[in-house]
């Protein structure tokens, strides 16, 4: 199927999973993952509307800017500190924000540069060892921390779910990030704000649809099977 033809069909299906939440697809932000992906898919996707595309390489961003045009770009990825000195050019949201030394870091730079950058706070509820997100007993403090910066919004909460057969498995796990969400969405911060619920990829976005994501990263069923020889 063509790059379109899969557009076609995921819009569909977002629209059938989020209606289960309540949400329209005007609610839901759609993040085209476009690591590995050729120039010419990737503007298949963009002349069939895909507006958000998300890379988890920096060096893969500066690379395709051009590519991207008007597109909000995500940096979806693990971050290295010392990267981010090169996200100050037309990065829309940086998903993947974990740890104080980031944080630290992006403010820094956002000091430097006199701009706001925004991003997610990435939580890794499951505790899977080597993969990013802050555990959850860690969250407030890191909240707090960003309430002390003047240089970053965090503007909701990002997840990666186990990679598990059946992806009815990590229903739980959606959940409990909804739930999270909310929590937070209660208390008054002056540099956060419960917008956007980033979880679900290719494997799991329907049900992270269900369970009240507003917004999915999708890789392998817009573009097929990546192509790592590349
Ligand atoms: C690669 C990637 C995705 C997309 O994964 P697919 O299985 O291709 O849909 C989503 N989120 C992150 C953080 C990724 O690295």
């Amino acid at each position: 199927m063509s790059v379109k033809e899969n557009l076609d069909e995921i819009q569909d299906r977002v629209i059938r999973s989020a209606e289960k939440f309540g949400h329209s697809w005007e609610d839901i932000h759609l993040v085209a993952v476009t690591k590995f992906v050729d120039e010419d898919r990737i503007l298949q996707a963009l002349d069939w509307g895909v507006k958000e595309v998300g890379e988890n390489q920096v060096q893969e961003i500066e690379r395709k800017m051009e590519i991207f045009q008007g597109a909000q770009v995500h940096m979806i990825g693990q971050l290295q500190s010392n990267k981010v000195r090169k996200l100050t050019h037309g990065v829309a949201l940086i998903q993947s924000i974990d740890r104080k030394s980031l944080l630290k870091e992006i403010n820094r730079i956002g000091q430097r540069e006199n701009m706001i950058f925004k991003g997610l706070i990435q939580v890794n509820n499951a505790k899977e060892e080597g993969k990013g997100g802050v555990y959850k007993e860690d969250l407030p403090e890191l909240l707090d921390y960003v309430e002390s910066l003047d240089h970053v919004h965090i503007e909701g909460l990002m997840n990666i779910a186990p990679f598990l057969d059946d992806p009815e498995e990590v229903r739980p796990y959606f959940r409990d990030m909804r739930n999270l969400f909310e929590k937070i969405s209660q208390i008054s911060y002056n540099q956060i704000k419960m917008n956007i619920l980033s979880m679900g990829m290719t494997h799991d976005y329907e049900v992270a649809l269900e369970e009240g994501a507003n917004m999915v990263r999708i890789g392998r069923a817009i573009f097929g099977e990546r192509d790592y020889s590349k």
